[in-house]
């Protein structure tokens, strides 16, 4: 059920040079689901205007959300929210989308750029907590090496689930980098042969529009291809 909240900033770290991640105690819990999102007020011109966010983090908590956001030049809610300080008051919508796990029984592939990762990141940390034993790919696009948010913790995953495999691909390497080059929809083009995966899909529209049309390309029914357009 959609509910009102607010909420104090308790964390805003900038973790890239446009990319930050902003944590929100709410005053009550929210009941959601790892891939779903909330409305964030956004004052304006006397007016308010509401901005999606994903919530990055899992629902084990549910009074504290992590966003991560990439500050927008120019952009109104995305600029408001990065000059926010600990203490400072938010209203917040939500939960609301349909962007949520709907398959527990095959390989999952979770295809995420940018900021787009806010999105995919709790489904995989809900899958792996609950202890699910199918292949989960993570194929993760950036530009440069600095920009693999939550790099860590992917890794670490990694370390610790056989079966999660952490793609970082990037479109602008540099000499040292040794993994993926490239974009998002050629690495599932030639590393994935359909076998009932599901896959979820997050981020702008023009990545999102094309990986849909590898996984159709590759045999995904529709039913099987799952997005979120950061529109
Ligand atoms: C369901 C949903 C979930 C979303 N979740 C996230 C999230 O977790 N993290 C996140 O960072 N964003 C997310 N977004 C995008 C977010 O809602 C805003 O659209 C984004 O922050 C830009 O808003 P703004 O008010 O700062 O910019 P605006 O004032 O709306 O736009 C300013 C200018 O920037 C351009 N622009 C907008 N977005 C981008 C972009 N990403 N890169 C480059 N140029 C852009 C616009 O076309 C416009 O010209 C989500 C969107 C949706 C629909």
């Amino acid at each position: 059920m959609v509910e009102r909240f607010q909420g104090d900033v308790i964390e805003n770290t900038q973790i890239t040079k446009d990319v930050y991640v902003l944590k929100v105690k709410l005053d009550k819990n929210i009941d959601f689901k790892a891939g779903q999102f909330v409305n964030i007020e956004i004052p304006f011109e006397g007016g308010k205007k509401q901005k999606s966010y994903s919530i990055a983090s899992p629902p084990l908590q549910k009074n504290v959300l992590e966003f991560c956001i990439k500050k927008v030049d120019g952009g109104l809610g995305s600029t408001y929210l990065y000059n926010t300080f600990v203490g400072q008051k938010l209203n917040l919508l939500g939960p609301f989308g349909a962007f949520i796990l709907k398959d527990h029984s095959n390989d999952a592939v979770f295809v995420a750029t940018g900021t787009g990762i806010a999105g995919v990141k709790p489904m995989i940390e809900d899958l792996l907590e609950n202890g699910y034993k199918k292949k989960i790919y993570l194929v993760f696009g950036v530009r440069y090496e600095e920009d693999i948010y939550y790099r860590n913790l992917f890794e670490e995953l990694a370390k610790k689930h056989k079966n999660f495999i952490f793609i970082p691909t990037l479109s602008k390497p540099g000499n040292g980098w040794k993994g993926e080059k490239g974009y998002v929809q050629n690495w599932i083009k030639n590393e994935i042969s359909y076998n009932g995966h599901h896959v979820y899909i997050c981020g702008l529209v023009p990545m999102v529009e094309a990986v849909t049309k590898t996984c159709v390309e590759l045999g995904f029914p529709q039913e099987h291809i799952h997005m979120e357009k950061y529109v």
